[in-house]
């Protein structure tokens, strides 16, 4: 295996350790200044295999799944009635709510409690989109992935973990 046959993106900057991510099915190497992308490459070897796998297994996987056609009035309806109802739950009043086409995200909240989310959605089955919802209000209580905020998403998704996965795989249906 050489860094030439796998799809990937190296830059450079100042940082002590190398940082090795896939984004969204592509190898994206962070290196310090004057580090070989090669020899990295060697030391990650085994990390790097496994992930190829794991995207390789959820590409199969996506073509188990159907996109769901709705209209984007459709759409954002759903989702604002899932934020009227979620946000009462949580005892939280959300300020704005921006809809558009995100690159590694499904969705995200900002302290200020602004909701954004990928446009993309539509494509996903209602339940999905209800937990995505879900999900980011949640972090309104717990900032991070931590037990207590799984715990909390646990109480009202038992499947999450099922839920997760299944948008990870939606992923790679979307380009
Ligand atoms: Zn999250």
């Amino acid at each position: 295996m050489e860094l030439k046959d796998i799809a990937h993106k190296t830059s450079f900057r100042d940082i002590r350790y190398p940082r090795l991510e896939f984004r969204t099915g592509e190898l994206v190497l962070v290196l310090p200044k004057g580090e070989d992308p090669e020899e990295i490459l060697r030391r990650h070897k085994k990390w790097i295999a496994d992930k190829i796998k794991r995207i390789e297994e959820c590409r199969e996987a996506a073509k188990t799944k159907d996109l769901v056609q709705r209209g984007n009035q459709d759409f954002q309806g759903l989702v604002l009635q899932y934020i009227v109802n979620i946000s009462q739950e949580f005892k939280v009043k959300i300020n704005g709510v921006i809809f558009r086409t995100l690159k590694t995200k499904w969705a995200s909240i900002s302290p200020k409690k602004n909701l954004t989310f990928n446009a993309m959605m539509s494509f996903l089955p209602d339940h999905l989109i209800e937990y995505i919802v879900f999900h980011e209000i949640a972090h309104l209580k717990h900032k991070h992935h931590n037990a207590d905020f799984w715990k909390m998403i646990s109480k009202r998704f038992k499947n999450y973990q099922d839920w997760e996965e299944d948008l990870f795989i939606y992923w790679f249906k979307m380009k």
